[in-house]
C-alpha cells in the first residue's frame, strides 16, 4: 500500500525553524495535508521528538523520531529511529563528539523545546548548527548500531551535501537511501548520474515553516502503515543492488 510521507521537518528547536513549528502545529498540519507519516529532524538534536511522537500516537499519524546530523565533512544526514529510546541513546553517543558552543540567539534564532501541549519546556543554549566530530562513515555506523536509518540529505544541493562536500557517494558507504531536494525529479537525476540508479531516493520538504510541509505527493510502498514497515522499505537490504 502507498504511504504518503515527509521525513524531513524542522521544529522550532532548529534555530532556523520558525517559532510556530511546535509539536501540535506540525502534527496537525501534517494531518491536514493528508500525510500518513512524518519525521521530525532538527539539527543535531531530538528534544522535540518525544512530544511529536506522543501527539502522532494520539492523532493517528506515524511520527518517526530523528535528527539531521552535520558530519565532520559538513554533510547533512537524516538519521531516523524506531523509538524515542533509540534516538535518545543515539544522541547520547553522538554528543560525545559534539563540542559545546553557545548559541547566538540574536544572530541565528532561539532553540525552543516544547511538551505535548505546546508549553515551552526550555531552550537549548548550545549551538545546534555546527558539525559533530564524526566522519560520515562513523555516523552511518553509529545510526545503524541503534537500528537507525542513515539517509544523506539534499545530496545534490550546493552546500552541506554529499555531492558538494565529498564530490561523490563512496560506494562502500552503507547509506540506506538518498534524499533529493524537492525540486529535483528522481528520474532526471539518475539519468544524469547513472551511478546512483541502484539507490532508493526519497523527497521531503525540509520544512522550516508550517506551510512548507509536503502535500500528499511523495509515497513509499509499504506492507503496513507502521514504523516497522517504513524501516523495512527504506533499509538498505530492501534494495537489490546494495551490499
Ligand atoms: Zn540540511
Ligand atoms: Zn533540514
Amino acid at each position: 500500500m502507498k504511504l504518503y510521507y515527509d521525513f524531513h521537518i524542522h521544529s522550532a528547536l532548529s534555530p532556523c525553524g520558525d517559532d510556530d513549528m511546535t509539536p501540535n502545529n506540525i502534527v496537525n498540519m501534517s494531518i491536514l495535508k493528508g500525510l500518513d507519516a512524518i519525521a521530525v529532524t532538527d539539527h543535531n538534536n531530538a528534544a522535540n521528538c518525544e512530544a511529536c511522537v506522543e501527539l502522532g500516537r494520539r492523532n493517528g499519524i506515524i511520527v518517526v523520531p530523528g535528527m539531521e546530523v552535520q558530519t565532520k565533512e559538513e554533510v547533512h544526514v537524516l538519521c531516523l529511529f524506531k523509538t524515542i529510546e533509540k534516538v535518545k541513546s543515539f544522541e547520547a553517543e553522538l554528543y560525545k563528539h559534539f563540542e559545546w558552543i553557545p548559541n547566538s540567539e540574536e544572530l541565528l534564532g532561539r532553540q525552543l523545546i516544547f511538551d505535548e501541549n505546546d508549553e515551552l519546556k526550555g531552550e537549548e543554549k548550545r549551538l545546534l548548527i555546527h558539525s559533530v566530530d564524526l566522519s560520515i562513515y562513523a555516523l552511518v555506523e553509529l545510526a545503524h548500531s541503534h537500528e537507525g536509518l542513515a539517509i544523506p540529505a539534499h545530496i545534490e544541493r550546493k552546500a552541506f551535501s554529499l555531492i558538494a562536500n565529498l564530490g561523490f557517494l563512496p560506494p562502500d558507504l552503507k547509506v540506506d537511501a538518498l534524499e533529493l531536494s524537492k525540486m529535483t525529479a528522481h528520474e532526471k537525476f539518475t539519468a544524469k548520474n547513472p551511478m546512483y540508479r541502484n539507490y532508493r531516493f526519497i523527497s521531503n520538504s525540509d520544512a522550516h515553516y508550517l506551510h512548507d510541509i509536503s502535500e500528499r505527493e511523495n509515497w513509499l510502498e509499504v506492507d503496513e502503515k507502521n514504523i516497522e514497515s517504513i524501516f523495512k522499505t527504506l533499509g538498505r537490504s530492501s534494495k537489490g543492488g546494495l551490499k
